[in-house]
């Protein structure tokens, strides 16, 4: 990429990049936290989530910043906008369902825009490599009217950060970031920048109460500014060499973006391809002038038909997309390759098959004993998301249902309210310590409330240990390993009504003791919590090698 121009309504600016100061490979999650330190970004907040996580991670080692693990990504949401509205460039990290939690508070940031760039990047998992769904978070910017950039590489992923900061103080808007698991973990050379010493003209403007107190009659008249927004922004996005022509031959035509780029390069270098790095809203004034010189236009994109429905939509009759590619799983240059020309691609045989290892939990797991139990009282386990979703396989054979994160206590509730007087007591909710303090709470606020019979069991292994260790609130540590209070279970329960006799704590390692427990307080038909603690295994002997 050469020189990026970004022209605004009342301004002009330029970011100038690819000054090969050196050379360093980055994971996308690496490069994505060396841009928001280049650009000057001051606060970075998130939840963990794969293939997101390290992004913050590797931010916060980066001096004068400040991040937090936020307990679920709709506070992170509304913690990162109250950031860039009181001035300081603000990175928010999640992974594409926990878009789904904070979608509340995004389509309202979008409403209100965000004064210093706010900047919140969403990583995608297609072929679900850990998620519970495949779901294409372009829809979100769609829907929301926020607008998004999607890299190619880890050079592009560093470079669209300080490139979005400047489209989110131009524009006024929050801006989102798309990333796929293979751009977040595959590593690709990055040319480091000075970091820019950035301090924004305003902060908090606490008289802007039209622009900042979403009341309907406020509101309506933002929805204008909105819509005006993204009229400017197509048009934008028109005039930027992110989204840029690369000439080939002329005998065949793509129009690509993030990902399947590299892939269309790779296996048809000499096409002619649109690349879009502005993924919405799209340039559809060069992209239809662009689809008006060829014969067919091969539109190449994982997942949904994000670009491939608004091409056609906009009148484009000679796009080919879906009708020959798959909607769902990673696209690969052989995949494309044979699904256009009806042959397989030579070159790409590496005669290696990565080792398939069916997901389980680790030998001497603290759960296990806990879904022993649970397998041999025959019980009906609603779980959640977690190291603990892999008791649903053998040989644990003991969770029924997963959902979503927090899902556990409210589905176990609604098995009682379908069941009625019928309500057998053999169901109980499973989730862990870092997914209770998530969305697990409100749950078992409700049950509280509405007199449920339930059992909510947490599983408190000291850590989040599927998404690599970070600390929660209910482990006495922050981001940045500083200590902090720890929230009481007992007296959690208490305050939410549960009775002091309904609550117990036992060891995750006697199964015997585990199981009695579970018997004594199902047989009380009433709202119970029992919490089994054991430190994950990983991350104790982690902390173990830290402390020497
Ligand atoms: S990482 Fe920890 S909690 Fe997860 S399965 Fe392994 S030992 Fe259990």
């Amino acid at each position: 990429m050469g020189i990026i121009k970004l022209e605004t309504k009342d301004k002009k600016r330029k970011v100038t990049n690819n000054r090969m100061t050196n050379k360093n490979l980055l994971s996308g999650n690496e490069a994505i936290a060396r841009g928001a330190y280049e650009a000057g970004v001051k606060v970075g907040v998130g939840y963990p989530g794969t293939p997101s996580t390290e992004i913050l991670e590797n931010f916060t080692k980066y001096e004068d910043v400040v991040t937090e693990w936020s307990v679920n990504e709709k506070v992170a949401m509304e913690v990162g906008l109250g950031s860039a509205l009181a001035g300081k460039r603000t990175l928010v990290t999640m992974k594409h369902v926990g878009l789904n939690v904070a979608a509340d508070p995004l389509f309202t940031a979008s409403y209100i825009g965000a004064n210093a760039g706010m900047v919140v990047v969403v990583a995608d998992d297609p072929d679900l490599h850990s998620s519970q769904n495949e779901q294409d978070s372009r829809h979100y910017a769609r829907a929301a009217k926020v607008p998004m950039l999607e890299p190619s590489d880890s050079q592009e992923a560093k470079e669209f950060v300080r490139y979005a900061c400047e489209l989110s103080e131009g524009f006024d808007t929050p801006i989102f970031l798309r990333s796929v698991t293979r751009i977040s973990h595959s590593k690709t050379v990055v040319a480091f920048e000075p970091k820019l010493n950035y301090e924004h003209d305003k902060g908090f403007e606490k008289e802007n109460i039209k622009k900042h107190v979403m009341i309907p009659a406020f509101a309506r008249q933002r929805h204008f500014v909105v819509e005006d927004r993204m009229k400017a922004l197509e048009e934008f996005s028109n005039r930027i060499e992110i989204n840029r022509i690369e000439k080939g031959k002329g005998e065949i035509a793509f129009v690509t973006a993030g990902l399947c780029y590299n892939y269309v390069k790779e296996v048809f270098p000499e096409a002619d391809i649109f690349k879009i790095g502005m993924v919405y809203p799209l340039p559809m004034r060069n992209l239809l002038e662009f689809c008006k010189g060829y014969e067919k236009v091969y539109v190449v994109e994982e997942l949904d038909p994000f670009i491939e429905d608004q091409l056609k939509a906009r009148g484009a009759n000679n796009i080919v997309g879906k009708e020959i590619l798959p909607v769902t799983g990673e696209y690969s240059p052989e995949l494309i390759y044979t699904a256009i020309t009806g042959n397989k691609f030579k070159g790409m045989e590496v005669g290696i098959k990565p080792f398939a290892r069916p997901p389980m939990l680790c030998p001497g797991c603290p759960h296990a004993q806990t879904f022993n139990a649970m397998n041999k009282l025959g019980l009906t386990v609603s779980g959640d998301i977690g190291c603990y979703t892999l008791g649903t396989l053998p040989p644990y054979s003991a969770m029924h249902a997963c959902v979503d994160m927090g899902a556990s206590i409210p589905f176990a509730q609604g098995i009682e309210l379908a069941q009625g007087s019928e309500f057998k007591h053999d169901v109980v909710a499973v989730i862990g310590d870092s997914t209770f303090a998530h969305s697990g709470i409100t749950g078992l606020i409700n049950a509280a409330y509405n007199k449920r019979r339930i059992l909510v069991i947490v599983l408190d292994n000291s850590t989040t240990a599927m998404t690599g260790m970070q600390p929660n609130p209910f482990n006495g540590s922050t981001i940045t390993g500083e200590e902090t209070v720890v929230i009481d279970y007992q007296k959690l329960a208490e305050a939410i009504g549960i009775k002091k006799d309904n609550f117990r704590t036992v060891t995750a390692y006697k199964e015997e003791i585990i199981s009695e427990t579970i018997q004594e307080l199902l047989a009380k038909k009433e709202l119970c919590l029992m919490v089994v603690t054991g430190p994950c295994l990983i991350y104790k002997r982690k902390k173990e090698k830290n402390n020497g």
